[in-house]
């Protein structure tokens, strides 16, 4: 009887072990599986909870010019004025961006009444803290301009920032050039006013929450980081396209931004490797805050794909020093301080160079009795083509 018991006791504590064994060893293979299926979860969770935002549309945050009226109208300029706090009260958070058809300048331009000449702002009660710019790289995209304008001024209002919009129009139709266009877009800034900071901003992107302060970090700063047409998800680590920040030493110590890349992409990754041979890194606002809605299009006419992008990409090594800041020539076309933004619009030449242009009959020789230096000149006239396209676009 006895023996028989003992049997049984000594079967069960083998299986007992056993199972014990069976379980751990099965645990992570179970957590992994569970983890698995939570995600799954979570995820329908969420689609569903973002199916239902966009059906009720209204519901994903604030109208941006919200309480923006509560603001004094007009800078009053006294000397007595106090600083602006850190963080500025009308911060709120997620913005409602739609596109409604209809819009006009002449709207914008009614819903921002302290916006003055040329797309600057001051805080009408305070001192801002910052001086931002904003540089934004154009041409033929009115439609795209002209809802930036809407979002952006009240949104950098919000911010309580001394602020100005510069937008750098390429003139004529040659290949574009976005990197380029940005040089020319911060060399023309700073000649105006001392801007602590220089944001780089594509024309079709709207930053959707006010807590992605326009101001600068004491590294490069990417700002959208979350994209819709990414899944709001950073695409790569090194990703440094649609809206940067850089302050004049930062975009300086990485000689600025290329001019060469002449067509669609690879600029921005030259950009990003420019930041870390400059000897800083990219920081980035979270997930939740750096969140932009770019408006949809199609590759434009005159920005084909760069097919050397990959081959020059490879080289940003050894051509950082010799080709940026330090090496860009244009000729400003025209400069215009219009109600809503500063408009530069700039020839910058072609792939051959600044002054490469089509065959011509040679100059009648001049007048032998000419003094040699009457001949020097300022800087060259725009040719009367590039004046024509620059009316079509105002
Ligand atoms: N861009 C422009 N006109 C053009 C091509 C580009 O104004 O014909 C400017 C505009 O600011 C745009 C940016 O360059 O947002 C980047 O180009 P694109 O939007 O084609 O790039 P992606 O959508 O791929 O980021
Ligand atoms: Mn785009």
């Amino acid at each position: 009887m006895f023996s028989i018991q003992s049997k049984w006791r000594y079967l069960f504590m083998f299986l007992g072990i056993q199972l014990v064994v069976m379980a751990l060893l099965s645990r992570e293979g179970y957590h992994k599986r569970v983890t698995y299926f939570i995600r799954i979860f979570r995820k329908t969770e969420s689609t569903v909870l973002m199916a239902r935002n966009h059906t009720t549309g209204a519901a994903v945050g604030a109208d941006v010019y919200a309480n923006l009226s509560r603001m004094s109208k007009g800078h009053n300029g006294g000397d007595d004025m106090p600083f602006c706090p850190k963080t500025s009260p009308y911060i709120g958070g997620p913005i409602h961006v739609s596109f409604p058809s209809g819009l006009t300048l002449a709207e914008v331009q009614r819903k921002n009444p302290t916006v003055v000449r040329g797309g600057r702002y001051r805080p009408p009660d305070c001192e801002a803290l910052h001086r931002t710019a904003i540089i934004i790289p154009h041409r033929n995209r009115e439609h795209h301009l002209k809802f930036l304008l809407y979002y952006l001024h009240p949104f950098l209002q919000r911010q309580q920032l001394n602020y100005g919009i510069y937008v750098i129009h390429q003139a004529g139709n040659y290949t574009f050039n976005r990197a380029k266009l940005m040089n020319v877009g911060f060399r023309e800034a700073m000649r105006e006013e001392d801007w602590d900071c220089l944001f780089f901003h594509d024309v079709d992107l709207i930053p959707e929450d006010d807590r992605n302060t326009y101001t600068c970090d004491s590294n490069p700063k990417h700002a959208a980081i979350a994209m819709d047409k990414f899944g709001y998800k950073l695409p790569y680590k090194m990703y440094f396209g649609g809206v940067s920040a850089l302050t004049p030493l930062h975009y300086l110590k990485m000689n600025g931004f290329p001019n060469n890349y002449w067509g669609w992409g690879g600029e921005d990754d030259d950009i990003g490797v420019r930041v870390s041979l400059g000897g800083m890194y990219i920081t980035r606002p979270s997930l939740k805050v750096g969140r932009y809605k770019m408006i949809k299009h199609k590759l434009d006419k005159g920005n084909d794909v760069n097919p050397k992008r990959f081959n020059m990409l490879a080289k940003t090594r050894q051509t950082w020093k010799l080709d940026g800041m330090n090496t860009v020539e244009y000729e400003i076309v025209s400069r215009e301080y219009l109600p809503l933004y500063t408009n530069i619009t700039v020839n910058i030449g072609t792939e051959a160079g600044l002054h490469v242009r089509p065959p011509t009959a040679p100059p009648p020789k001049p007048p032998a009795e000419k003094p040699a230096n009457k001949t020097a000149k300022g800087p060259a006239n725009p040719p009367a083509k590039l004046k024509e396209d620059h009316k079509t676009t105002q």
